[in-house]
């Protein structure tokens, strides 16, 4: 399995000392099995946030796997992501509400 970079608001994220893989913050101490890879999150939710999005975004790739994770924006914004995988693409807008629920997702561009 290759190794999943993920670039939060423009930084590295995804492990203790990078930050939250959803959110970027380095406070927290929780960790998530994501396609084989051990994911540092800052908390439960944004665990649970960052499972329902990629089952979300899942739904819409050929292969079930990423190279490159961009996440722009926040809670409140909701959030521009950017998945590459291999030369394939998917930008889509994900926003969540209370539970780490989805209330609004939409494919930006393929
Ligand atoms: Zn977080």
């Amino acid at each position: 399995m290759s190794e999943v970079n993920i670039v939060v608001n423009g930084r590295e994220a995804g492990s203790k000392s990078k930050g939250c893989a959803l959110c970027g913050a380095t406070w927290g101490d929780y960790h998530a099995d994501f396609l084989g890879e051990d994911l540092f999150f800052c908390c439960d939710i944004c665990a649970a946030e960052f499972m329902n999005m990629m089952d979300e975004a899942f739904k819409h790739t050929a292969r079930h796997n990423v190279d490159e994770l961009h996440i722009d924006g926040n809670y409140q914004l909701g959030r521009n992501v950017l998945l590459k995988n291999g030369e394939d693409r998917l930008r889509f807008y994900v926003k969540f509400g209370p539970g780490a629920v989805i209330k609004e997702f939409k494919i930006t561009d393929k």
